[in-house]
């Protein structure tokens, strides 16, 4: 069969990226994030693994190169890891990176799974390093699980990669001892600013926001930060720290604009595909993949998707309200 012609949107933007939510559940339950009393899908709405592999493969197909897998916690749904293995077919063949975002609780079980299954780097998601304030924004998390499991990865041959999301107030004074740590880890580091997702039972975002111009300009008394040219088609850009060599990335969805060269779309676990993470445009994959055996329908949704991916964004904390807020939660969508 001739290769289907990749996905270009209508913005010249060629979709090479797919981000894929396995789950909604997850065994944290992080203040920004989530409710604590969250409501979750009920099991028979979620695509099974199977409709996931079908899904993802034909977007392979289209030209996707990197998968991301993420939730919810990716790591929590059974069989995940059954998925990973068959996904890791594709790689060599269309598929360059199958990588993942873990709140890291199960890497210690998973790790070395994970890079058989050709995964070279994890995304882990870890704010603080007090066990009090790591405890206070997850809920339910216990860091020194999360640390063991950051250490099986890198024990594994896995790359990690910090994700940090900068709160005021709360982990603003471990600016430099987070730092220093990765640095003397060896991980990557990239600092998230928060963003208004979802209704949290009325916690105010505008509290913990704390732009990373700010965060930026504090680690700059200290180092000296060399802007690096590379871009990743997301929202991050990155500096070099000349003392220790260290590469951060800031990831600055309010403050800059990253829309026109985004590469991406994301696939949440009901088979609903976001085209942009902050407009509600969106297309039902779930109902062509189950209507037909054959992909060519479910080929054509995703193109018709494609076609309907807006031009950017509309976040914005310039004001005292939050503008562009979004009602679903990151969990739906995978961040
Ligand atoms: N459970 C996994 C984890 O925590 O890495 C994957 C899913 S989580 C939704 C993906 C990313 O979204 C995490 O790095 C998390 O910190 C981030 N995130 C969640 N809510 C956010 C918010 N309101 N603003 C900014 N980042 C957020
Ligand atoms: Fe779970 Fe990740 Fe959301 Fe925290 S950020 S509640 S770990 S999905």
């Amino acid at each position: 069969m001739p290769h289907p012609a990749p996905l270009i949107d209508p913005f010249a933007r060629p979709i090479s990226y797919l981000r894929v939510s396995v789950t909604d559940r997850c065994d944290f339950r992080c203040v920004y994030c989530m409710a604590e009393h969250m409501q979750f899908l009920p099991k028979a709405e979620l695509l099974t693994l199977e409709e996931l592999d079908r899904l993802c493969s034909t977007f392979v197909g289209m030209g996707v190169q990197k998968l991301r897998i993420t939730g919810g916690e990716p790591l929590v749904r059974r069989g995940i890891m059954g998925f990973f293995r068959n996904m890791s077919r594709h790689l060599g063949n269309g598929l360059e990176e199958l990588t993942l975002t873990t709140n890291g609780s199960q890497l210690g079980r998973f790790a070395q799974e994970l890079f058989d299954c050709g995964v070279r780097r994890v995304n882990v998601s870890l704010d603080t390093l007090d066990a009090g304030k790591f405890a206070q924004i997850t809920r339910w998390g216990r860091l020194p699980q999360v640390l063991d499991g950051i250490r099986a990865a890198r024990d594994a041959g896995l790359r990690v990669k910090l994700n940090v999301v900068a709160l005021k107030g709360v982990n603003e004074d471990e600016l430099f001892d987070i730092t220093r740590w990765c640095a003397d880890e060896g991980h990557d580091l990239t600092f998230i600013e928060v963003m208004p997702m979802g209704d949290l039972g009325g916690e105010d975002r505008l509290d913990q926001y704390w732009p990373l111009s700010d965060l930026r300009a504090r680690l700059a008394e200290r180092y000296t930060l060399t802007d690096l040219p590379e871009r990743t088609g997301g929202p991050a850009r990155y500096v070099r720290l000349e003392e220790t060599g260290q590469k951060i990335g800031f990831i600055t969805p309010l403050t800059h604009n990253f829309c026109e060269s985004c590469n991406r779309v994301r696939l949440t676990c009901t088979g609903e595909l976001f085209m942009c993470l902050g407009q509600e445009d969106r297309a039902d994959l779930r109902a062509p993949l189950r209507a037909h055996s054959d992909d060519a329908p479910l080929r054509d949704a995703i193109r018709n998707a494609i076609a309907l991916k807006p031009k950017g964004h509309d976040f914005d904390y310039s004001r005292q309200s939050v503008g562009g807020q979004m009602t679903r939660h990151m969990s739906h969508t995978g961040g």
